[in-house]
This record gives structure tokens, C-alpha cells and sequence, in this order.
């Protein structure tokens, strides 16, 4: 039995009452208090190479833009990895474009150097590479996958990410495989990509659940003008049409929670880049538990330009580090310890609530 249904996920995510959200946004954060904890874990973003061989409608790195790139040397990723370990992070996130630069056996040297060094957990996000790199890697140390599949719609699926040569993209089914290499894996969706209708999200939120995701990235499309999807009057689902808003992504970020109640859930930094202000406060009081707080060298990150106007992006490691552990501290929650995987969390932790709990849970969403 799915912990929602479809027409319940469909009804939420429909919702434009102020005072009916509030009861989703709480619903779900008392569902994160009582599955993970009060712990905000902090994963230090490493943005290894800005190189990729893809074509993705909607991303500032596809193949087709004549722009500056950079990849990264072992030396700079071990000096942020360290920096990591100072400001008491669990984990670096090492992402990157689909990037063939980057060689399996070169990065399996840097992850082994990494875990030989720190007691840093280390997520990969490096696009849709071969099974057997992807195994080198995990043998060499790396603990988790992030892949968003964006969305669960194949035709829109294939009308966004062009074919590469006669390769097929199939990240639902890469994220089994990385399972099945004894990865924990990630997934995730941009919220009011054009095209996108409101059935759309909710299939999503349920293949959320159907593949019991460990971590889950949700945030809003940003347009890139220099995309297909970044220009003036590109087609969208008319009245089906789901925005790319604040609060769209903060229902689709509660229904998640309510779907995947163990799962780790960021608060975006596409979230904070639509609200600077409080946009990262409002995904922690929605039901994430994770920030992703930037390491990648300052030279670089105007090189990284997944969309224009990333919030926070002069911002150096120490001051980032202090700015989040500030806005962690006046929500009343703590700053996580450890590597605060999902499957050590529940090797360490107390037995968590057991899924007939949760069931009554989700069944005092319904309205
Ligand atoms: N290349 C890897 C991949 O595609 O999985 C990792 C890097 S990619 C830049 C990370 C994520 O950025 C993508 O999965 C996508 O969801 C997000 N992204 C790309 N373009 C975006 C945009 N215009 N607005 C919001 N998010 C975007
Ligand atoms: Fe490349 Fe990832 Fe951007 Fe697609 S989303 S163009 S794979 S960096």
C-alpha cells in the first residue's frame, strides 16, 4: 500500500489555501522530527568539472554552449575535502557534468586518497556513466549516487534530454543498478520544468516511494536564457502547467517527506535562489534535513552556471559554513554529526517508528 495515493498527492499539490498548506508543511515536518531527527546534515558541494557530453534542455553546462569549462586537479578536490573535515561536514558531494575527462581509475586514486585521509562519507553525481566506472567507485570508497531522473514522464523525459548517439538514457533504471552495487541512491525532480503537468509531479512523488529513495532533490526550474527551455514563449501544459514557485516546490518537498519518510531531503539551493531570504528555512520546516553548502574553489564556481544568479555564490566556505549553521540554530534544530547516511542512521540510531505509525500519519493528511 502506497503511504499516499494519487489523488491525495494530486489534491495537495492542487492546494493554493495559505492555511491548508501550513497544515502539509507541519504535517510533513513533524514526519521528519519523528523519522530523522532534528539534525540538519551539512554535505559539502565539490563541483568537479563543469565538462559534459550532454545536451539536457534546461542546463547552463550542456555540450552546445561555447563557454569557459574547468576540471578540477586531485590536489584542489583533497583541499576542499579537508575544508570539509574543518567545518565539521560528514560528507562531500563530488558532482560534475557527464564528463569522459574524468577517468574511472583517476577518480577511484582521489576517492581512495579521500577516504584514507578523512572519515568523510562521499556522495558521486557525475551523470549517467558506465556500470563498470560506477563499480570502481564504490570499490574505491564512494557511499552514495545522486541521480535525478527529473521526470517520470518518458515522452517528456525524451523531449528534454536528447539522445547521445544511440545510447539510451534510462536513469530509473541506472538507479537500480546503482542499488544493486550497494550504493544508497538519490533521485529527484525539477519542479515547473515547461511541460510538466500536475499528474506528472505526482507520478513523480510516487516513483519517489516505489524506488525507496535514500535522499531526494527537489527544486524549482530556473530558467537558463541560454537553453531551449530558457527562452521567451517556450511551450508549456497550458492550464496543466505546474510553476516553477516556491511553494510548489515546498509541497512537492512535504509530499516527498510524507512518501519517504527515511529519506534525506535537501533544502535546494534553487529553493534559496527563488527566496534568499528564508527559502532554505521554509524547505527545513517542509520536511528536508539536509544542506548542501558550497565548497567548489570561487574561480570555478562562475564556471559551474547551472542557471544564472545561484544565490550565495561569492560567499566563501568559512562565512557559508557560519551563515547556515546560524539559520540551522534559530529553527531550533542541530547540526548533524557524522556521515548521517540513511543506512547508518539506522544501524546507530534508535529503532525508527515503525510503518504502521507513519501510516496514521499519512492518513491524517487526507483532508
Ligand atoms: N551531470 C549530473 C547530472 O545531470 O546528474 C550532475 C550535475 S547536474 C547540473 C545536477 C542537477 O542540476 C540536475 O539533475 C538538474 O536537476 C539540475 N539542474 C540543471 N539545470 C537546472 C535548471 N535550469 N534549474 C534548476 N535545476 C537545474
Ligand atoms: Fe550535463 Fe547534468 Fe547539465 Fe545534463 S543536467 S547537461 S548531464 S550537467
Amino acid at each position: 500500500m502506497p503511504r499516499l495515493t494519487h489523488e491525495e498527492i494530486l489534491l495537495w499539490l492542487r492546494e493554493t489555501e495559505p492555511t491548508a498548506l501550513e497544515q502539509l508543511f507541519a504535517r510533513a515536518d513533524a514526519v521528519r522530527h519523528a523519522f530523522v531527527g532534528d539534525a540538519v546534515h551539512l554535505r559539502g558541494l565539490i563541483e568537479i568539472s563543469s565538462y559534459c557530453v550532454r545536451q539536457c534542455h534546461y542546463c547552463g553546462l550542456r555540450m552546445a554552449r561555447s563557454i569557459p569549462r574547468y576540471r578540477m586537479a586531485r590536489e584542489e578536490i583533497l583541499a576542499c575535502a579537508r575544508t570539509a573535515v574543518r567545518l565539521g561536514f560528514g560528507t562531500v558531494v563530488l558532482q560534475a557534468g557527464e564528463d569522459y575527462g574524468i577517468e574511472a581509475a583517476w577518480l577511484a586514486d582521489v576517492l581512495r586518497a579521500i577516504k584514507e585521509e578523512t572519515p568523510l562519507a562521499i556522495t558521486l553525481s557525475l551523470g549517467e556513466r558506465m556500470p563498470h566506472e560506477l563499480r570502481l567507485w564504490r570499490e574505491a570508497g564512494a557511499d552514495r549516487y545522486l541521480l535525478r531522473f527529473e521526470t517520470s514522464d518518458p515522452a517528456l523525459y525524451a523531449a528534454i534530454h536528447p539522445r547521445r548517439g544511440a545510447a539510451v538514457s534510462d536513469r530509473i533504471a541506472l538507479l537500480g543498478e546503482l542499488r544493486s552495487m550497494g550504493y544508497e541512491i538519490g533521485g529527484g525532480v525539477m519542479v515547473g520544468i515547461p511541460g510538466q503537468t500536475y499528474e506528472m509531479l505526482a507520478h513523480d512523488i510516487e516513483l519517489f516511494e516505489q524506488l525507496d529513495l535514500d535522499m531526494i532533490g527537489i527544486g524549482p526550474f530556473l530558467a537558463h536564457p541560454d537553453t531551449p527551455l530558457g527562452v521567451p514563449g517556450v511551450p508549456t501544459a497550458g492550464a496543466e502547467q505546474v510553476p516553477s514557485s516556491e511553494w510548489m516546490t515546498l509541497k512537492a518537498v512535504a509530499l516527498a517527506r510524507l512518501a519517504c519518510p527515511e529519506a534525506n531531503l535537501p533544502s535546494t539551493t534553487a529553493l534559496a535562489t527563488i527566496n534568499s531570504v528564508d527559502g532554505r528555512e521554509h524547505g527545513l520546516q517542509s520536511g528536508a534535513n539536509v544542506f548542501m553548502p558550497i565548497l567548489t574553489p570561487a574561480p570555478y564556481r562562475q564556471m559551474y552556471q547551472i542557471y544564472p544568479g545561484r544565490t550565495c555564490n561569492e560567499e566563501d566556505a568559512i562565512r557559508c559554513n557560519a551563515c547556515l549553521r546560524g539559520r540551522i540554530g534559530r529553527l531550533g534544530r542541530t547540526v548533524g554529526e557524522g556521515p548521517g547516511g540513511r543506512s547508518a542512521r539506522r544501524g546507530e540510531a534508535d529503532p525508527l517508528p515503525c510503518d504502521a505509525g507513519h501510516a496514521a500519519d499519512a492518513a491524517a493528511v487526507k483532508r
